[in-house]
């Protein structure tokens, strides 16, 4: 998302960009794939038209719990979209603005040489260099680039579903957030009438044994009747769920190397409940790309970045803190119903991307 994003960017601007992504075509990810309203309006500033692509308009946001379940309006637009199919428009996007995409060769290493030139080792052993280098791998670290230990050890599954017919049209249009103990979940439609469950839970509360999803998933759809609902008589369409380890949320990078410019999850992570990683990695390779372009070297760019994403990234952990506690758990469906305006604020707060992270050319600046 971020490297597509930067790599667009930087051609239409007249740069020359090699763009290397791993996987030789697009293919499913871990994520809850939720486009909001500013990750909306960067993809329409790259030419990514996701309504033609098939994109589910979303505009309500409702929050289960236990028994309990309240529903509140997003206060922005917003949209959901798989991203096989966004990624795929990405890449296009890029080839069409000519970039140099190599798709199915993945950087092994990453130095810089003696002479100020960054040289990227390739999997078949040969190498391309450069002056700059824009870092997007996303969850995957590159050796000698690593992101900090992540003590929670999340684990994150996704599997797509065909609900019931009575169940999509119950879904229809929402994004639904289920609270359960160690984690969370979201289950949400895509195109093609399908939904989406992606779900987060530390290691520790991950039943043991040899059928770790079949029993977290009856884990989950025990402690949250909502998801059992959802799911009644529903087809998984994935012959098992893709899975990610080491989320290392809340992870802001300090510092930087003259040259590397870190973007994505590879800048910071924020808790997946707020939906705003493809935002941040949007508006990050936005950013990145406005410094880059004004000469501003990449140590000052990565620290200003910080310090402008610093206050919501906390205020988004706190409330991810909050909903893995037991006693929000049983009264937050229950203060949602009294007062539903705190999901909306909640969901202005932590949108780390409109809030705290200001325009590029004020990072610039
Ligand atoms: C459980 C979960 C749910 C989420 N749900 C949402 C959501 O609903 N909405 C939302 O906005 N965000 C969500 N996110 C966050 C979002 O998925 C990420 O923040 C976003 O994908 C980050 O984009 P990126 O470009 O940094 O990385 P990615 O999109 O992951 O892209 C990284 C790319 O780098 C490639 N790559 C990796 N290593 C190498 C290598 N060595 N060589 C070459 N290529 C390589 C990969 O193949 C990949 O294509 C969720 C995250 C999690 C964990």
């Amino acid at each position: 998302m971020a490297g597509c994003a930067a790599s667009i960017a930087l051609a239409r601007k007249g740069h020359r960009v090699t763009l290397i992504e791993r996987e030789p075509t697009p293919r499913h990810k871990v994520c809850g794939e939720f486009l909001s309203g500013e990750a909306l309006e960067d993809l329409h500033a790259l030419g990514i038209d996701v309504a033609s692509l098939g994109a589910v308009p979303i505009d309500h946001v409702r929050l289960a719990a236990a028994r309990r379940a309240a529903e509140a309006p997003l206060p922005f637009p917003a949209a959901s979209l798989t991203r096989k199919a966004l990624d795929t428009a990405l890449i296009a996007e890029a080839l069409a603005v000519g970039v140099n995409v190599e798709c199915g060769r993945s950087v092994q290493a990453l130095q810089r040489s003696t002479n100020d030139v960054w040289q990227a080792t390739l999997d078949d052993g040969t190498t391309r260099e450069a002056a700059t280098v824009f870092l997007a791998t996303g969850k995957h670290d590159l050796r000698g680039h690593s992101r900090p230990a992540d003590p929670q050890r999340w684990v994150a599954f996704k599997m797509y579903f065909r609900l019931s017919p009575g169940q999509t049209a119950e879904l229809s249009r929402a994004s639904e957030l289920m609270l359960y103990p160690g984690g969370y979940g979201g289950i949400q439609p895509v195109e093609d009438g399908i939904a989406n469950l992606c779900c987060v839970v530390q290691h520790k509360h991950l039943p043991s044994g040899g059928d770790r999803w079949e029993n977290f998933l009856a884990k989950m759809q025990r402690d949250c009747p909502h998801l059992a609902m959802r799911l009644a008589s529903a087809e998984p369409l994935l012959a098992k769920p893709i899975a990610i380890t080491h989320i290392p949320y809340g992870f802001i990078r300090r510092t930087t190397d003259e040259g590397l410019y870190c973007i994505g999850d590879q800048a910071a992570v924020i808790p997946s409940f707020t939906g705003d990683g493809i935002s941040i990695a949007l508006h990050t390779a936005r950013c990145a790309v406005a410094a880059y372009v004004a000469g501003q070297p990449a140590p000052v760019f990565q620290a200003k970045l910080r310090s402008a994403m610093l206050a919501q990234m906390r205020l988004a952990e706190i409330a991810a803190d909050g909903l893995n506690n037991s006693f929000a758990r049983a009264v937050l469906p229950f203060c949602l119903r009294v007062w539903p305006g705190v999901m909306r604020v909640t969901a202005r707060l932590t949108r780390v991307a409109q809030q705290g992270v200001v325009a590029p050319e004020a990072l610039v600046n």
